[in-house]
């Protein structure tokens, strides 16, 4: 471990700290926070700081409701801009059971058991997302809007971007905090940006995230913007998406790498994209978990829409970037930041590793802009579509033993029956769209 107990009360104490916000992540992807005062850090660190469960979307009823959360001790942090006198930290917990067993319905442990399952084949995985959002502006009462700073000054002469502003700050707070920037760029659409970090271990990876959201959204905040990851806000523009990038190691030696391989990848490469492709329709349900998650999944804004994988273009759902040796990957592009990454993380390995276990060899890549190909000729070559909405995907999570079993009986039982509310009050409600084409004309 990076710090023990005695490391960080020094740390509390060293810099001031006032405030300690223990988190942890919902299953539906949603990051919580108990805050404590540093009075109670000792006892944080022995694990005795219970919550109420049942408050928590998706977690236990009010008869079963106390719950403990464990501090992971590496995850500790400041917030950088929060000020240095009576400053904040936090920690990333695990959750667990009034009898001192791990609560099975905490995505951080459903991710440890997928995790320890590669590790039992002798596998670790890493795993690099990227995260696409947009800034929109706040009106003057502080509201979200869907307006983009870059349509707003498309004739003002002000040579400064607001959005563009906000991302340095993202990066330099994230940075702070210890992450590697990659990569910050403007994205395809208006107000669009994506900032890359590097690629580590599933657990740290699925922190990281979570971490990078909240990051994102306080410093867009005080911007004045509002930061999000739904998936696809506006209509006719590109989505914002999380490309995860993902490999598995032996020791330090990439698994997927071998240079007398076809395309230079080895066997488990194969399988482990056979398996991400046999199990991809039931695994949209948790990577793309909401209903507005299908509005992104469709032709001409470079988001996948079918089960295909290629080493160049990128219209299919997976992607081998062309580097090799220790950067070998596999990326899959459908992932949207809406997803919780510790279940959609788990999933991802869970089907992967069914691939490799069954030597589950993927169908030929496809290296043709499948956008453009007929119905006939994507039949023909056994190209399929990934659900066109979550009551597709849903139906199919239903049906993947693999999936189910990478939730476990306890996760899946909730998210089935909240996502199936979920698509359900969709479903009854009257849009805009249908006003529009039939208000007038029956
Ligand atoms: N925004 C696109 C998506 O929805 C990706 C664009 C890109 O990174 N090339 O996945
Ligand atoms: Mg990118
Ligand atoms: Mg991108
Ligand atoms: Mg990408």
């Amino acid at each position: 471990a990076k710090y023990s107990k005695e490391d960080i009360l020094s740390m509390a104490k060293e810099n001031d700290v006032k405030f300690v916000r223990l988190q942890f992540t919902d299953i539906f992807g949603v990051l919580k926070n108990v805050a404590i005062t540093v009075k109670q850090l000792e006892k944080a660190l022995e694990g005795e700081l219970m919550f109420d469960g049942s408050s928590i979307d998706g977690f236990v009823r009010i008869e079963e409701s106390d719950m403990y959360l464990r501090p992971d001790l590496n995850s500790w942090d400041i917030f950088p801009w929060r000020p240095a006198e009576g400053s904040v930290a936090r920690f990333i917990c695990d959750v667990y059971n009034p009898d001192g067993t791990p609560f099975e319905g905490d995505p951080r442990m459903i991710l440890k058991r997928a995790i320890a399952e590669g590790e039992a084949m002798g596998y670790t995985m890493n795993v690099g997302p990227e995260c696409e959002f947009f800034l929109f502006q706040t009106d003057d009462k502080g509201r979200p809007t869907l307006d983009t700073h870059d349509k707003a000054g498309y004739f003002d002469l002000t040579p400064v971007d607001l959005g563009e502003n906000a991302r340095r700050d993202m990066v330099l707070a994230l940075e702070d905090m210890g992450f590697e920037i990659e990569a910050s760029h403007h994205e395809v659409a208006p107000g669009q940006h994506e900032i890359d970090f590097k690629y580590a271990d599933a657990l740290s990876t699925a922190d990281n995230i979570q971490t990078f959201k909240f990051v994102v959204r306080t410093i867009a905040q005080r911007h004045g913007l509002h930061a999000t990851f739904m998936p696809k806000p506006v209509f006719g523009i590109n989505g914002s998406g999380m490309h995860t990038n993902q490999s598995l190691f032996k020791g330090s030696k990439n698994v997927f790498y071998d240079p007398n391989g076809e395309l230079e990848l080895s066997r488990e490469a194969y399988y482990y994209v056979g398996g991400l492709m046999k199990h991809a329709r039931a695994m949209a349900a948790i990577t793309n978990p909401t209903v507005n998650s299908y509005k992104r999944l469709v032709p001409d804004y470079e988001a996948p829409v079918y089960v295909a994988w290629s080493a160049k273009n990128r219209s299919p759902l997976i992607r081998i970037p062309a580097k090799r040796g220790l950067s070998t990957r596999v990326e899959m592009r459908n992932p949207d930041p809406s997803c919780n990454p510790y279940l959609a993380i788990a999933a991802m390995l869970k089907a992967g590793l069914d691939g490799i276990k069954n030597k589950i060899l993927p169908p030929d890549p496809v290296n043709r802009n499948i956008y453009e190909m007929t119905g006939a000729e994507k039949d023909a070559m056994g190209i399929a579509s990934l659900p066109g909405s979550l009551e597709e995907a849903l139906k199919e999570l239903k049906a993947d033993e693999v999936i189910k079993s990478a939730l476990g009986n306890h996760a899946l039982s909730r998210f089935l029956e909240a996502k199936e509310m979920e698509w359900d009050s969709y479903r009854t409600k009257i849009t805009y769209w249908e006003i529009e084409q039939y208000l007038t004309k029956f």
